[in-house]
This record gives C-alpha cells, structure tokens and sequence, in this order.
C-alpha cells in the first residue's frame, strides 16, 4: 500500500513538477533505492537525465539535499531552474560575498531549502559542516562523481576529501554518486570511497545513438576548412591540446571569415566569458578551445565536435565529443589523427606531479586512445567495451562501419611484423620495429646491429609512416601487446602467436591503390 502510495507520489511529481510523462531508463530504479535509504550510484550518459534522480527524490524527503557539484557554473543555472518551478534551492560558493553566504546559511538553517549546491571544497570547511550539524540533512547527491577515483581522468583531491568528510557526518543521509564516464574500475573505486554496494550501480549503458563517430587522417587543416565550408550553418567546438594551436586554428579560420571565437586558460576571464556568450547565443559559429572549454556547458544544438588533436583518453574523448547533440539529433564526433599528437599527451603526462603509477595508468589510456584512431571496429562499440559494456552492437554509422574499402588480406604483411618483433626479442618500441622493416641506416638500428637481422629490409618500399600505422593497426586489433610506460615495446599477443603459426589470418580495409605499390616495392 505505502509502496504504491510513493509510485504515485513520484510519477505524480515528474508530471507536475518537472513536466515529464515517463522516467528514462535508470531513473527509477535510482530513485527507489535512495528512497529505501540505500546508497546508490548512477552511470548514465550525457544528456541521459541525472538531476531529476536526486531532484525529484529530495521533494520526496522532508530535510535537505545537499548537491556536491565541481561546477560552480551550473550550480547557477541549476538553481535557476530549480526556483524558476517553484522548488527551493540554492548555492554557496566562492562567487557570493560574505553577506551573502551568511543569509543563505541561515535559510538553510530555518529549513526553507530543499537543495543546496556546493563545491566539493566547501564542504571541508568548519563553518560549513557546523552548520550541517544542525539542519536535517536527507540526501546526499555526488555529481560527476568519477572526479573522487584517481584511475578517473578528472580527478580532483578536494573530492577524496568529500568521502572522508562524509564518513565523519553525524547524519548518515543515502548517498547518490552520478557520473557519465566511468570504466569499471573507477565505478568500483567510487562504491568503496562512497560505501556504496556493488550491486546498487545502475548503468544504463553510455551509448549516445545519435553521434556519428569518425576517425579522419587527411591532412588536418584542409579538412577542417573544406567541413566547415560544408557545414556552414550549423554550430560546433573545435578542440586542441594547446592554448598555441588553439590560437593558429582561431587565426587559420578567422583569415576564412568563419565566425569563430576561442577559448583557453591564457585568455583574460572577460574574453573567455564573453567568447563563451557569444557561442552559447550562436553570434559565433564555431568555437577553438582547450579542454577548459565545456565543463558545465549546456547549449543543446552544437551539431559537431572536432578534435583537432587528440586527447589523452577516451573518458576525456567521449566526454568532449559527446557535448555534440544534446538535443538528440544527429551530430557529428570527428577526430583528426596525426600521429605527433600523441607525444603532447606524453608530456603532459610525464610533466604532470602526480607519481610513478598514476602516470603509468595515463600512458595505458594514451594508447587505448590511440588504438580508438587506430582500430578498424566499429568505434561506438570500441568505446563502449572501453566502459565495460558486454557485447555492444555496431553502430552502423561510424567512418568504420561505414568503411567501404577493399577488405586486403595482410597475413603476409603481419607475419613479417610480428617476426621482425620477434627477432628483436619484444625489448623495442614501433619506430625501431619499423625501421628495421625498411631496412633504414638509423643510428639506433646500427648500434643493436639489427641490420644482420634476417628481418632487416624485409618490407622495403614502405615509408616509415605506413609501416607504423600498420603496426599500430595490429596492434589496435591485439596482435601486439604495448607494455605500460611512455615508451611502450611491443610482444606478441596469444593472437598474433596463432598468425605467425600461420593457424590465423588477419586483414584490413585499405585502399587498393595504394597496397599495389606498396607490394611492388616489395
Ligand atoms: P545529464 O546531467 O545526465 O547530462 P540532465 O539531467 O541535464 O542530464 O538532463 C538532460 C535533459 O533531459 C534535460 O533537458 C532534462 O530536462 C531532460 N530529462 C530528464 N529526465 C527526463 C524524463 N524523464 N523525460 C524527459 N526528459 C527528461
């Protein structure tokens, strides 16, 4: 009966209050677990609908919830709308004077808020938790919840601190953790700091059906002026690793009369904001930004993402990419692949303080990220098997699956790698692998006397740059294993064993033009 009471209570709510007819998936069942006092996390995509799990909940509960959110932001924008239909919310953070913050401590106090949002860093601090000590906290809502594991790409230490601070409460309210991104090992690190059992993650599976994946090789700046040529009107963020090639993007495309604006860490905070207006209000076409560009951004229409540069991980990859179609209509998530990018990523992650083995891990996500550019699969379903989804399908819209080159057998080309490999005992990386292949007069080739290799020279005619995009082809498709590290060689997988077994064949889609001279050569 009480059960039954509280359904109609919550479909009720979700009508009234919030205008929606049905839950999405995931919605529910979280609501029902935090309504049962339990501790829950809920992993579901972008656009996916995570506030309404804690929203709704906390109209549902008599005292207060209190949102921890990285992004002050959105706190505004949240709270906007929260009081715009006629719930009580709220935020502290460091935008509000003292008088300011001082009132809203004391609505909190006489119970007139239903929620409050906060930075993670606040809820560290004294006054902060005195006051908690005397107001009835119901619910407690974590967002973007991967920031607290250090295996996340976004982690923040102000968010340990969270689960610590939290373990200390008086009050032991439920606790909803919501994230977008988080492979299994990071969700497994947020339930253990959380206290969240491992049967309360509800994933709804991180699909986002209406982006089209595309991995592109050509030359970066002729595509990029030629798509935006083609795609004139419609609304897009350009991504770089670096405030430098943000800026000679933004020039490169400003000399086209593109209506472009820019946004990165070196700019003053008036231009960011006002650059960030502009595009929000579509007076600007595109955008050319950092990765400091987009946290917190809502702005539905954006119909394609480009990564001029690739990123250090898929979690930043998916997470930037899929600020593309929030609105649900198609869209476009294009990475152009050069292959220098990766050692921008090398540096930041080896100039970074963090220590040996959290920089280890980034290096394993640098080349899973690099074998996404690489892999001939189908790239939703390279993603979603990255986030530890069993048995996803193919998209049937990404440039892989939509690949219509000739399928090339490559056993021959294989077995050659994979005994060059060999016979350099796997102690080396894919430059020198390469190298030896085409049989170059390298220094480093010379000093391992590797020209004496039977090996040397055996493909001969291949420039260094096919020879390495087919290593780093078989290696995408786990014939080869990279060890961990910046500087990663190369064995042979249980895989490639059976090929060069000759027990298994491999092959690729190439272009025919192309393997005719290269086997000529040969
Ligand atoms: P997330 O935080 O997961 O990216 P939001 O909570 O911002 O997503 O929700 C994304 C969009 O989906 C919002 O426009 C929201 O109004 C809408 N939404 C959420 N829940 C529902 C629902 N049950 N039915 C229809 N629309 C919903």
């Amino acid at each position: 009966m009480l059960k039954e009471a509280i359904r109609i209570n919550k479909q009720q709510l979700l009508a009234e209050k919030f205008g929606y007819a049905e839950f999405r998936p995931g919605q529910e069942t979280i609501i029902d677990k935090i309504l049962n006092h339990e501790n829950v996390l809920g992993i579901m995509p972008t656009g996916g609908g995570k506030s309404v799990c804690y929203q709704l909940p906390s109209l549902m509960l008599d005292g207060l919830t209190l949102v921890i959110s990285p992004l002050i932001s959105l706190m505004k924008d949240q709270v906007d709308q929260l009081n715009e239909m006629g719930i009580p919310a709220t935020y502290i953070n460091s935008t509000l004077t003292q008088e300011e913050t001082n009132q809203r401590f004391r609505q909190v106090g006489q119970g007139e808020i239903k929620l409050l949002y906060v930075a993670p860093e606040r809820l560290a601090s004294f006054d902060f938790q005195e006051m908690l000590r005397y107001v009835d906290l119901s619910l407690l809502a974590v967002d973007e919840a991967h920031c607290i594991s250090q295996w996340g790409h976004d982690f923040r230490p102000s968010y340990l601190k969270v689960a610590e601070t939290i373990q200390q409460f008086d009050q032991k309210p439920p606790i909803v953790a919501l994230t977008a991104t988080a492979t299994p090992q990071v969700a497994q690190d947020i339930c253990h700091r959380l206290g969240i059992p491992a049967e309360n993650e509800v994933t709804t599976g991180f699909a986002r059906e209406n982006l089209s994946f595309q991995v592109a090789k050509n030359q970066k700046d002729v595509y990029l002026l030629e798509y935006l040529r083609l795609n004139k009107d419609q609304s897009g963020i350009i991504y770089a690793s670096t405030r430098k090639e943000v800026d000679r993007l933004y020039h490169l495309l400003q000399h086209q009369q593109i209506k472009v604006g820019r946004y990165h860490a070196g700019l003053s905070e008036a231009e960011r904001s006002s650059n960030q207006e502009d595009f929000l209000f579509d007076r600007l076409q595109v955008i050319v930004a950092t990765n400091a560009f987009g946290m917190g951004i809502n702005k539905s229409n954006v119909r394609f993402v480009i990564h001029a540069q690739m990123p250090g991980n898929i979690e930043s990859y998916y997470q930037e990419a899929g600020r593309a179609g929030r609105d649900g209509l198609p869209s476009e998530a294009i990475l152009l692949y050069g292959a220098q990018d990766i050692q921008i990523q090398q540096f930041f992650i080896e100039q970074s303080e963090s220590d040996i083995t959290y920089r280890q891990s980034e290096h394993v996500k640098l080349q899973e990220m690099n074998q996404y550019a690489h892999t001939q699969m189908c790239l939703q379903r390279y993603i979603l098997r990255y986030f530890g989804e069993k048995d996803p399908q193919d998209c049937g819209q990404c440039s892989n699956c939509l690949d219509e080159r000739e399928v090339v057998d490559i056993t021959v080309e294989t077995q050659k790698v994979l005994s060059c490999v060999k016979r350099m005992n796997q102690r080396f990386g894919k430059s020198l692998v390469a190298k030896v292949l085409m049989g170059s007069s390298d220094q480093k080739v010379k000093q391992w006397r590797f020209e004496q290799l039977p090996t040397y020279g055996l493909m001969k005619g291949w420039t260094q740059k096919d020879l390495v995009g087919l290593i780093d082809y078989l290696t995408a498709e786990g014939y080869l294993t990279p060890s961990e590290g910046q500087f990663p060689t190369l064995s042979i997988s249980e895989k490639g064993i059976q090929v060069l077994l000759g027990q298994a064949t491999v092959s690729r889609k190439q272009n025919i033009v192309k393997q005719i001279v290269a086997d000529d050569a040969l």
